[in-house]
């Protein structure tokens, strides 16, 4: 079993369902077809899972999970064109699919929507409402059509992997990755565990085609007059009110 064929049985049997005049049975069609959305999403994290940390492992809402993936791979909610030409003649293209892949936008425009489907709703004087039919059917109705073109896909699942740069945290060891943005020549990147707080500093050095990252910290002193110690901080924890111990004279030293 895999995520597309679930999707897939998702959105048959919500189609079977609609149109329909029911509130009973549109709340069935809406429950199908907002699991089939968050199958889409998990597919498209599971084709990512290799710069996905623990962390992110763990995030099932799909709103954030497409959020974090997003940082990682800007281009993670497009799909990719695929183009092929014959050996024999460049002009003669035999293949030119592009990849329907489900956007941010569509599944935030989407989600919530149809989840409110799925709750009692009432009206100011909390008395109870009843489902708009020809509202929902409409919704729902668009939905299916736009979930069938990424189902049925000519292409699937390209991601770049052979390209996508890793490489472990200074700090905590977790594995820190991204999908390389070569049209930006520098770019900022926080560690994939959410309780760490070190970043990096990525650039592209253009002459040999590779990604290389700096960590992102200052250079200070230690606050005791007697040992002005020079230290490094994370850039992300100079925070007024944090506090760091010097490892020569020991002394706590505050940010201020
Ligand atoms: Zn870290
Ligand atoms: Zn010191």
């Amino acid at each position: 079993m895999n995520y597309r064929d679930v999707a897939r049985g998702c959105l048959i049997r919500a189609s079977a369902m609609l149109p329909s005049n029911s509130e009973e049975i549109l709340r069935y069609a809406a429950l199908e077809l907002r699991q089939c959305l968050e199958c889409l999403i998990y597919e498209r994290a599971w084709c990512y899972k290799s710069v996905l940390s623990n962390d992110d492992l763990k995030e099932w809402q799909p709103s954030r999970l497409i959020k974090r993936l997003l940082e990682i791979a800007p281009y993670a909610d497009k799909g990719v064109r695929l183009t092929m030409a014959s050996t024999e003649d460049e002009n003669d293209i035999i293949m030119d699919e592009t990849e329907r892949v489900l956007s941010r936008k569509e599944l935030s425009k989407h989600y919530h929507k149809i989840g409110s489907y799925l709750h009692a709703s009432f009206n100011n004087d909390l008395e109870p409402i009843a489902l708009n039919t020809t509202s929902v059917n409409k919704t729902l109705e668009r939905l299916s059509i736009l979930l069938d073109e990424v189902i049925n896909s000519p292409i699937a699942k390209l991601v770049p992997k052979a390209g996508l740069f890793t490489f472990d945290c200074k700090k905590c060891g977790e594995r820190v990755g991204c999908e390389p943005d070569y049209t930006v020549s520098e770019f900022n990147l926080h560690c994939s565990n959410s309780k760490c707080s070190a970043s990096y500093e990525i650039t592209f050095d253009a002459v040999n085609h590779q990604l290389n990252y700096r960590p992102d910290k200052v250079s200070a002193t230690c606050a005791n007059k007697d040992c002005l110690n020079p230290v490094s901080i994370w850039q992300r924890d100079i925070k007024h009110g944090n506090t760091f111990t010097c490892g020569k004279c020991g002394l706590l030293n505050i940010i201020g």
